[in-house]
């Protein structure tokens, strides 16, 4: 066990058995011939890179993917022996350096590709092609300067083809149009490709729950391995009950009793209607509890009490429902007893995405990580 201490109030807990049966379940669903990449960038969506790459790996993800080399290279410098794709744009010059901690890198020009091929020596560089199929991020379009891309490449020495991808747009979204031309405008283009020995894959969270039949040979799994669903309308079309592993939570620091016509935080902006009780939270907006969240409730024996006031950058304050014990527990995100306040809840007051709420949480926020009930290890990105 690592145990990194910490010297706040404040943590976040991720329950790494829940990341473990989320990956079974969809190794399941989609058998045992299609891979699954573990999609661990930013931070494995505030999870924690190494955390959840290991445990991912673990539970028979057979590779990682992440945005950019820096955090593959991160991946690398944990000990994380694992392939690893960018699925980002790189840049040529960096191509030696990707090779040399076999990286893989996203591929979608020849004119990249011949650059990146000067600066490699004598080092080989795994490749995964990018079509754009209707994303319009990044990817080859056209057929022909395809083709012409796969045969230098197959060609090219020091280049090794691993695999061949494209990304849905609308692939959470109820209606399939827009989903169905994607996939087919991706078997088009794959056409007539020596992809035998590649990974061919499409499919991230939302299509891999929701289209087995588009899995080719691997499912990028990304949203949906933290235990949240890639979008509200698809909750309905799940396949199997998703855990998730991420909760927030605190400690009171001061409890007070604030009399009728009192006023707390920046901009007195709340004041006490008669006399009541209330509690100091030491989480604040840079922690990724934005100010926002005013008015949002929280957990606390069990029962939502509401934040009062003003969110402060590292502070925020709660109503009371009487006086309570200072250091008592309270919950941003996660359960206590019968009460939950998922994700989704606060992505909904935000008019955001889950995915922004998890992603959004700083890296001053130490990381608790949970197996088998009890704690195995605890991160804290200052001290580490
Ligand atoms: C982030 C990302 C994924 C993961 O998507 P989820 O919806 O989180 O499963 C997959 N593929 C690409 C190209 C991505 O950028």
């Amino acid at each position: 066990m690592i145990e990194e201490p910490f010297y706040r109030d404040t943590w976040a807990e991720i329950n790494l058995d829940a990341i473990q049966n989320n990956v079974r379940n969809m190794k399941k669903l989609s058998g045992e011939k299609v891979k699954i990449i573990a999609v661990v960038k930013a931070n494995a969506y505030g999870h924690g890179y190494a955390e959840v790459a290991e445990a991912a790996l673990a539970a028979g993800a057979e590779s990682l993917a992440v945005a950019f080399l820096d955090e593959g290279l991160y991946l690398r410098s944990a000990g994380i022996k694992a392939p690893i794709l960018v699925l980002g744009a790189a840049r040529a010059g960096d191509a030696a350096l990707a090779a040399e901690h076999q990286i893989a890198l996203t591929v979608f020009s020849e004119e990249w590709l011949k650059e990146a091929a000067s600066h490699l020596h004598d080092k080989k560089l795994s490749i995964h092609i990018k079509l754009d199929t209707g994303m319009g991020r990044l990817g080859f379009t056209e057929k022909d300067a395809l083709d012409r891309f796969a045969a230098y490449a197959a060609s090219a020495e020091k280049v090794e083809i691993k695999g061949i991808y494209t990304h849905f747009a609308t692939a959470d979204e109820l209606d399939t149009g827009y989903f169905e031309k994607q996939a087919a405008r991706f078997e088009e283009l794959l056409e007539g490709l020596p992809a035998e020995n590649w990974l061919v894959h499409c499919a991230n969270s939302a299509a891999g729950l929701r289209f087995p039949a588009k899995h080719f040979n691997a499912v990028r799994l990304g949203i949906s391995m933290y235990g949240l669903s890639p979008s509200a309308e698809m909750k309905s079309e799940l396949p199997f009950p998703l855990e998730e592993a991420l909760s927030l939570h605190t400690r009171i620091v001061q409890v007070k009793k604030l009399k009728k016509g009192e006023s707390v935080s920046y901009g007195a902006t709340f004041t006490a209607e008669e006399d009541m009780w209330a509690g100091t939270l030491p989480v604040g907006y840079a922690d990724g509890w934005i100010r926002k969240l005013k008015g949002s409730e929280v957990l606390l024996n069990g029962e939502r009490v509401p934040i009062i006031g003003r969110i402060c950058m590292d502070q925020c304050l709660i109503r009371l429902p009487g006086e309570v014990k200072t250091g008592e527990k309270v919950t941003l995100i996660g359960r206590q007893g019968e009460a939950f306040i998922p994700v989704d809840e606060i992505a909904e007051r935000l008019e955001t995405i889950n995915y922004e709420v998890t992603c959004m949480m700083a890296a001053r926020v130490p990381r608790m990580y949970l197996k088998n009930g009890s704690i195995m290890k605890v991160k804290n990105y200052l001290l580490s």
